[in-house]
């Protein structure tokens, strides 16, 4: 099993970058934002919950996500790895991550830290938000409460798995293909470990 935390603040190429990796190493690719976005779309309840935190840039609490992700993992039982984009973003569900897998005998094998300046990353969700739809890219002010959250709440996160020793972070400016090929050799120098 491969399992990949994609971890980085908004705007840092999260999407992107699961977009390629789970098509070389064949992961499944759960991101709890698209699936925020798409009970939002489906008027479901709990897009309902999660659209009232996601419009002003705070986080959906940690009960709904952390139950939202183990159900998603135990959708796909035969998948070969995860690549977990935009989970976990607090100690707390880093925590509950690794005890769910450990549950299943399972671990995280390596946390990739996608490092991007913050007025970077402001110009890549203003100029995203021109042609997502996302009400959340749209508006300079809940971009940088996502920014701000992101420094307070998800930064602990990457100190938890340079604990561990599985954090290895990746320059995350340069064309899409560079920064693929750098996330690739961290994958394949931390799965021979
Ligand atoms: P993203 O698509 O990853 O940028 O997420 C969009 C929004 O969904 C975030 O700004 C949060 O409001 C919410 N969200 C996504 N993932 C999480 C998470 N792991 N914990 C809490 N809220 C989340």
């Amino acid at each position: 099993m491969l399992n990949i935390v994609l971890f980085g603040p908004p705007g840092a190429g999260k999407g992107t970058q699961s977009e390629n990796l789970i098509a070389k190493y064949k992961l499944v690719h759960l991101s709890t934002g698209d699936i925020f976005r798409a009970n939002i779309k489906g008027g479901t309840e709990l897009g309902n919950l999660a659209k009232s935190y996601i419009d002003k840039g705070q986080l959906v609490p940690d009960e709904v996500t952390i139950r939202l992700l183990e159900s998603e993992v135990n959708k796909n039982p035969s998948a070969g790895g995860f690549i977990f984009d935009g989970f976990p973003r607090t100690s707390a569900q880093a925590e509950a991550l690794d005890s769910f897998l450990d549950s299943k005998g399972q671990s995280i094998t390596v946390m990739l830290s996608l490092e991007v300046p913050e007025e970077e990353l402001k110009r890549r969700l203003l100029e995203r938000g021109k042609t997502s739809g996302r009400a959340d890219d749209a508006d300079p002010n809940v971009i940088q409460k996502r920014i701000d959250v992101y420094n307070a709440e998800t930064t602990p996160v990457k100190a938890y798995y340079q604990q561990q020793n599985k954090c290895s972070e990746i320059h995350g400016v340069g064309s899409i293909d560079e920064i693929f090929s750098r996330l690739s050799s961290a994958i394949d120098a931390a799965a021979v470990k």
